[in-house]
């Protein structure tokens, strides 16, 4: 069936409001009484207490969630369906209905409504699963060589938490895929069947409530709609992605899909009151407008363009969440200002030091950088250790990545507690400046060394 994203959004609420569900609108990207995580990033995070029976008001429910995960932000780019902010549509039962209706109302959704080819579709389950194995093959009638087992990483949720994961609720998951090519698949929606709590020693109590959690990604499955081979193309990114392409020529498409991916992220988490700064959720924020910036360079960004990117977030996200398109304006000054203060106090001088540290490590015959130098061009200059591991790789020399962003990690840790003392760094405004530790850059000293 060919539907636009938001008649997806629409037709999956509509479906499960008709099937006894009640509607929930998305919660903020920013939990309201969960300090412990940074954004939302499942539509259950709003559900909890229902989960866990302290809150015993609805029995089903459903939502079309925000959702943010800087554990994605890697993929970004590199596959073509992972975003930082992305939307999950979800059912949810509490001690409701359990794997028989979730199972067969997902196949009916998905074959029926959306009308998709079940010859595209496999399902997985948990390896020891046989009761959902069982509804697939016999309720369903989905042949078993359409079905595979996967163990607990995949397949039981949290992930692995049989033998290491934390106690609580958890449960087996079995999950929906779609072949958009011999041998491609792609996930498109997860069933959790929350049915035990998890104790001491990775003992698996049953839970007295059977639950249900499922989520569906918004954008995966419009790309199977709209038979795209990347969620870049489908309708609500296609607008972005024009916007980012106007404004830098020259990027590689990754790049291009990238920014598109962050521009909307900074737009949504801003929209709800994360402002750039640096730390904790700010920070991801100011990294996500830096990131735009220098993925684009090689199309010689030297002036703020990220904010005239909103406008066509807005525009494209407009039907369900009006807010951002009212705020458009608003966010986009934020986004400016972020830019033009990135761009002069740290891009400018930044540069030169970077070109000054290859030359230095090439007449000495280094082949990689020192972490510390790696931390240092962040602390001083603001240069994200991805950008200084592209820079310099493109160039031959190595760059350990995850040691620079422990350092920078640690130098946070230590900031924080500094600033309560002192007039502070990581105040939360402005631009981290720290006398440079660097020396001997400019002089034939070999190697380039920080002290
Ligand atoms: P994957 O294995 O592809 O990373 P996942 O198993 O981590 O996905 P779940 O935690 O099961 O994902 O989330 C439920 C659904 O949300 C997925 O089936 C997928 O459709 C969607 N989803 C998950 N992560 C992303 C993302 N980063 N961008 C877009 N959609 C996502
Ligand atoms: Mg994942
Ligand atoms: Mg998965
Ligand atoms: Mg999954």
């Amino acid at each position: 069936k060919r539907l636009t994203t938001h008649q997806l959004r629409q037709a999956y609420l509509d479906f499960f409001v008709s099937k006894g569900h009640k509607l929930f609108k998305s919660d903020s990207l920013v939990p309201a009484n969960d300090p412990s995580v940074l954004f939302t990033s499942a539509g259950m995070n709003q559900f909890k207490d229902r989960f866990l029976g302290k809150v015993r008001d609805v029995k089903r429910a459903t939502s079309c969630q925000k959702c943010f995960r800087t554990g994605d932000l890697e993929e970004v780019g590199r596959t073509p369906f992972h975003h930082t902010f992305f939307e999950m549509l979800g059912n949810f039962s509490f001690g409701d209905y359990f794997k028989k209706e979730a199972i067969q109302w997902a196949w009916e959704f998905v074959t029926e409504v959306m009308e998709i080819d079940p010859a595209r579709l496999w399902a997985s389950v948990y390896e020891d699963d046989d009761e959902a194995m069982g509804i697939w093959q016999k309720i369903v009638k989905v042949p078993a060589d359409k079905i595979r087992k996967f163990g607990p990483k995949d397949n039981f949720w949290p992930s692995n938490a049989i033998k290491e994961g934390p106690n609580g609720p958890c449960g087996p998951c079995s999950e929906i895929y779609y072949e958009k090519e011999e041998g491609q698949s792609v996930e498109v929606w997860n069933l959790v069947f929350t049915q035990f709590n998890r104790c001491d020693g990775g003992i698996l109590e049953p839970l007295p409530n059977k639950n249900i959690d499922t989520g569906m990604g918004l954008e995966r499955m419009s790309s199977v709609l709209q038979g795209v081979d990347t969620n870049f193309k489908i309708d609500v990114f296609v607008p972005i992605v024009e916007a980012v392409r106007q404004n830098a020529q020259d990027a590689e498409d990754s790049a291009v899909y990238t920014v598109a991916d962050h521009v909307r992220a900074v737009a949504f988490c801003i929209g709800d009151g994360v402002l750039p700064s640096n730390d904790g959720r700010g920070y991801v924020v100011r990294k996500l407008i830096r990131r735009c910036l220098y993925l684009t360079q090689a199309s010689h960004h030297t002036k703020p363009f990220v904010y005239k990117l909103i406008s066509s977030v807005a525009a494209s996200m407009k039907e369900a969440y009006p807010e951002i398109l009212e705020r458009r304006d608003n966010i986009a000054q934020i986004v400016r200002a972020e830019e033009e203060k990135y761009i002069k106090n740290i891009l400018e001088g930044g540069s030169e030091k970077l070109a000054v540290i290859l030359e230095s490590l090439k007449a000495c015959g280094q082949k990689e950088l020192a972490p510390e130098t790696g931390l240092d061009l962040y602390v001083t200059y603001g240069i994200q250790p991805d950008f200084t591991k592209d820079y310099f790789e493109k160039a031959g020399i190595g760059v350990d990545m995850a040691r620079i962003e422990a350092l920078i990690r640690q130098e946070q840790d230590k900031s924080r507690m500094t600033s309560k003392m002192a007039c502070s760094i990581f105040s939360g405004e402005g631009i981290v400046l720290k006398p440079s530790r660097f020396v001997g850059y400019e002089t034939d000293t070999c190697p380039a060394k920080v002290v």
